[in-house]
């Protein structure tokens, strides 16, 4: 029987890949190890009983009695704290998802690869942060990495069988998400509530609002960077609001390879768990003659500062990636919080990066665990600082 983790269980992808283990068969056809969840335990308990998993681990170590009571005689062990997920990572399993969201779910996958593991990866923040790290432990412990983004699910699947010289470049989709319609003046106005209300697809609050302003673009330009090892130049972006191709690869010869299907993350998930083979999913069929056209479009650089950071990222590469993430992070907590305007989060990565090169060398071929951790940590502080300088600015103090 094939053993189990989910990491960040309780989340949209967690969920969705609960729903897919218990689709195909649950306790009866998977062996639990580790599930993963931040503070919702009541949650978390229900799939570990469900499941039979071996251990629950909760993120918030107040949580840790409210979890116990709820497993009560359920025979689940139960954990929490950061450094309890990073030991459910050692837990053997033969596949682990990694959902957790933020750079918090790099030392956990980063554990779990070098146990040989096969992770199912959708933390694009671990590649961002760590990808030349993260590959190059892959290779050493002989573990396999599988994108379960969509977009890299998509290039993996088109190029399946491929030569990897063969590629000439890569087209990465976006939806353009919940404001891409809007007016630019009128970006800068933009509130949580609207910039959540995402046309295509349903995931977690984070990655929502980052695909409203592109971030999560240019994460991901970043990711196939290093995923795949192509240079930053054969990567393109390009806006296709319809969200049915999922990303493309465009070879030597002029062909292209698009990968289709309904905006429905259970199939990138559902592909990673049956890998290299294919299995039935519950995903939508695409009914063409009903869709009719799909449209596409080149993103505006000036409304997503994002999408322009990325390529300053990839050049300078070493600790760029980490700063990047983590000043993303911290911009994205301050615009929930009401503290920032929408705009402003491209303000403030961008001026964290410039203060970051300023002070240290980002660019580095041998990059350390430490090193990355201790950049992400520099970063949300100059961050911080970066939104105390632009609120005093606004306040003209
Ligand atoms: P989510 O916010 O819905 O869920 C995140 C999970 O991580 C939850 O279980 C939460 O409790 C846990 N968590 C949060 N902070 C934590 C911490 N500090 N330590 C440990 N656990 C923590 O997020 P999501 O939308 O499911 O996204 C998860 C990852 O997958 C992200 O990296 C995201 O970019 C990526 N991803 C998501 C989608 C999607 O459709 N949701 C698509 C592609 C990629
Ligand atoms: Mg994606």
């Amino acid at each position: 029987m094939r053993s189990i983790s989910i990491f960040g269980a309780t989340g949209s992808i967690g969920e969705s890949t609960y729903d897919l283990i218990l689709r195909a068969g649950g306790a009866e056809a998977f062996r639990t190890v580790a599930l993963t969840g931040g503070r919702n335990v009541a949650r978390l308990a229900e799939m570990a009983r469900t499941l039979r998993a071996d251990v629950a681990v909760c993120a918030d170590e107040q949580s840790l009695p409210a979890l116990r009571d709820a497993l009560a005689g359920s025979g689940v062990a139960v954990a929490a704290g950061d450094s309890a997920i990073a030991e459910a990572a050692d837990r053997p399993a033969d596949w682990v998802m990694s959902a957790i969201v933020g750079a918090a779910g790099l030392v956990p996958g980063l554990r779990a690869l070098r146990h040989g593991r096969t992770l199912a990866l959708a933390n694009k923040e671990s590649l961002v942060t760590a990808g030349p790290l993260l590959m190059a432990e892959a290779a050493r412990y002989g573990a396999r990495i599988l994108p379960v983004d969509s977009e890299h699910s998509a290039i993996f699947q088109a190029m399946a069988g491929e030569d990897i010289a063969a590629v000439e470049r890569i087209i990465l989709t976006a939806s353009g998400g919940a404001l891409r319609d809007w007016p630019m003046e009128k970006l800068a106005r933009a509130t949580v509530a609207e910039a959540l209300a995402h046309p295509n697809w349903a995931m977690g609050q984070r990655i929502t609002i980052d695909s409203a302003s592109m971030f999560n673009k240019a994460l991901e330009v970043i990711e196939t960077r290093e995923y795949f090892d192509v240079r930053p130049d054969q990567i393109e972006v390009i806006i296709h609001p319809e969200s049915l191709i999922h990303s493309m690869v465009g070879f030597r010869d002029g062909a292209i390879m698009a990968h289709m299907g309904a905006p429905d993350m259970r199939h990138s998930i559902g592909y990673a768990l049956n890998w290299p083979q294919r299995q039935d999913l519950p995903v939508a069929r695409l009914d063409l003659a009903k869709i009719a056209s799909m449209t596409f479009r080149a993103p505006d650089l000036a409304r997503y500062p994002a999408l322009r950071l990325c390529r300053d990222v990839m050049q300078t590469r070493g600790l760029a990636g980490a700063a990047f993430n983590a000043a993303k992070e911290r911009a994205l907590d301050h615009f929930l919080a009401g503290a920032i305007g929408f705009m402003d989060m491209g303000h403030v990565v961008e001026d964290t990066l410039a203060r970051l090169l300023s002070d240290m060398r980002l660019e580095t071929d041998a990059m350390t665990l430490e090193d990355i951790l201790g950049t992400d940590h520099l970063a949300r502080r100059r961050a911080d600082e970066s939104v105390q300088a632009l609120a005093k600015g606004k306040s003209g103090v």
